[in-house]
């Protein structure tokens, strides 16, 4: 079965006394990793001493990288760079990316390449605006964002990406996608991969749902079918709020 993945995407969020502080609150109170996977995606400047930092149950990522090694890209992080720090996830292609610094599905699906190409386990995000939910288009939005991100991949790399679904409309707005609604998406995502990889491969890849997830409603998204995990904004930030969130199964 599917292992479930929670991670906490900080953002633009926390000084490093407060990372510090963080992270040494939660270690001892994360779930074991043979049966969740818990990620604390951090700003890159605090990625280094969270990971010298994190317990054995608790993995770092980041929240972005270029697609290049090298090269004249001023103020962008270089794959070389993240591996280096022994991240092991990155957040590709975060709706608030796409929406304030122009990246597209083809920016994205360099990215994950990228990404396997140094050991990096993507976290692919995709998900529709208000308007494409209220014209009914959430289903081609969604399926079309897929299969552009994954374009090229082989069977065993799509077996291990991590595909975030975040509707636009939920992010940051306590609006949070009814649990049914999430599932019914989730569910869309892994019929285009099992249309595209075949059904064994869609069976085991892992689909996280997005938006507004706060303790209130782990419980609830993650007995869904399809719902493999949870990519948490604003609720992962207090420590006691995300010790909540990963271990769900006790709420
Ligand atoms: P939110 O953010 O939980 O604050 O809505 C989710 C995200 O942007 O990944």
């Amino acid at each position: 079965m599917r292992k479930p993945i929670i991670a906490g995407n900080w953002k633009m969020n926390k000084i490093r006394d407060e990372a510090l502080e963080f992270i040494y609150t939660v270690n001892q109170d994360v779930p074991s990793i043979d049966e969740v996977d818990t990620v604390i995606c951090a700003p890159d400047v605090l990625i280094r001493c969270l990971v010298k930092r994190q317990g054995d149950n608790l993995r770092i990522g980041a929240q972005n990288m270029h697609f290049e090694e090298s090269g004249a890209y001023t103020g962008e992080t270089s794959p070389l760079v993240l591996s280096d720090t022994g991240v092991k996830y990155v957040i590709i292609g975060h709706s608030e990316r796409r929406q304030y610094f122009n990246e597209t599905d083809e920016t994205v699906n360099k990215k994950v390449h990228t990404a396997f190409n140094h050991d990096l386990i993507p976290i692919i995000c995709v998900g529709e605006h208000l308007e494409e939910r209220e014209n009914n288009t959430t289903k081609q939005v969604v399926s079309m964002q897929t299969e552009k991100a994954l374009k090229g991949l082989n069977e065993e790399q799509v077996k291990n990406v991590v595909i975030a679904y975040e509707p636009i409309w939920a992010i940051g707005t306590g609006k949070t996608a009814t649990p049914d609604m999430a599932n019914e998406t989730c569910g869309v995502i892994r019929s285009v991969v099992s249309e595209l990889y075949g059904k064994e491969v869609a069976k085991q890849v892992r689909i996280q749902y997005g938006g507004s997830v706060k303790v209130d409603n782990i419980k609830e998204l993650m007995s869904k079918e399809h719902i493999d995990g949870a990519l948490v904004g604003g609720a992962s930030l207090d420590p006691q709020s995300f010790i909540k969130l990963v271990n769900y199964q006790k709420l």
